[in-house]
């Protein structure tokens, strides 16, 4: 690595008038899981890097009818926190895939958006639940949809002085069932060669609403699959429904072939993957009305 000069700010606002002070030449790190790859890669080139983890008020979990979780909170913690299994189990459910327990105990949910490597496993969750980023800069705070937040591979609508303070989770439809699918064929701790994350929500009838489909490892980006959602809204939930469904998912994506399949398989790998989050989440949403 090239050399570089670490500073540890105390507060946020310490933070951010590091980060607005360097400008271009200030990269922050939190876990370090992504960042240090990147920089022992010579990928980026920071002559300062910006040292997050004193900062402990954002490594926390909150209930807010939703939930409020801080960018430091790393991925074990949410995949084992009993308010996040409760209140958002698909964000559990996606944190616990993630690579090993020394991996995920390091990584921390706002490196897991900022990075935005499009095979990481959280964000299609984020997004499958209506999440929101919340971002801090000396300019003040905004508040970014998960599924506006990403703009290419390994970037976001984040500026260089904005750090990711919170994710906000809201509170989930009544009625509402998830699934988190990960496809790896290869070993158990590898990044997904497609991941699904599927929320539903079904009435007394068993008819769907408020579908959410999102997929990563699928596109240069962490992708919705709309037309999907369409195509499920309004109708019941059954084998039928979700064999029609899930082809609709190739609008959406557009992977890369790489050394986990080429773009024929993961396009079908989607399918069938799509169709059996679908049904796995219509069944933990029948068996919790029960
Ligand atoms: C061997 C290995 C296997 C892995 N496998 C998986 C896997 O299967 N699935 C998966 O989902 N992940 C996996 N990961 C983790 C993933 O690749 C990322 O490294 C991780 O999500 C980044 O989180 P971090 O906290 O370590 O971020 P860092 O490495 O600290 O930072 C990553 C980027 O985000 C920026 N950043 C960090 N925090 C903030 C913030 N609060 N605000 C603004 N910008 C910020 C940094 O400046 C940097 O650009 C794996 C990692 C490794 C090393």
């Amino acid at each position: 690595m090239i050399p570089f000069t670490y500073l540890e700010p105390l507060t946020r606002d310490e933070a951010l008038a590091l980060l607005a002070r360097h400008g271009d030449e200030a990269k922050l790190i939190a876990g370090g899981t992504g960042l240090v790859n990147l920089m022992k890669q010579r990928l980026v080139r920071p002559r300062f890097v910006i040292g997050l983890r004193a900062l402990k008020t954002l490594a926390r979990v909150e209930e807010s009818g939703g939930l409020t979780i801080g960018a430091l909170t790393t991925l074990q913690s949410l995949a084992t926190c009993g308010s996040v299994r409760l209140l958002a189990p698909l964000l559990a459910e996606a944190c616990g895939h993630v690579a090993t327990v020394r991996i995920r105990s390091m990584a921390t949910i706002g490196g897991a958006v900022a990075h935005a490597d499009p095979n990481l496993d959280a964000p299609p969750a984020l997004m499958a639940m209506d999440a929101q980023i919340i971002a801090h800069s000396q300019r003040g705070q905004r508040t970014i949809p998960t599924d506006q937040f990403f703009s290419g591979y390994y970037e976001t609508i984040l500026a260089q002085d904005e750090i990711v303070t919170e994710i906000l989770i809201p509170e989930q439809p009544a009625g509402s069932g998830t699934a988190f699918l990960k496809f790896l064929p290869a070993t158990q701790d590898d990044y997904a060669t497609v991941s699904v994350a599927v929320r539903l929500a079904l009435d007394g009838n068993g008819i769907i609403s408020e579908p959410r489909v999102a997929l990563g490892a699928a596109a240069m980006v962490p992708v919705r699959a709309k037309a999907v959602e369409a195509m499920l809204s309004g109708k019941v939930a059954d084998a039928t429904t979700f064999r029609e469904a899930a082809p609709m998912v190739l609008d959406a994506i557009d992977p890369i072939a790489d050394f986990r399949g080429s773009v024929d398989y993961k396009r079908k790998m989607a399918v069938v993957h799509v169709r059996r989050a679908l049904a796995e989440a219509s069944a933990k949403a029948c068996a919790q009305s029960e």
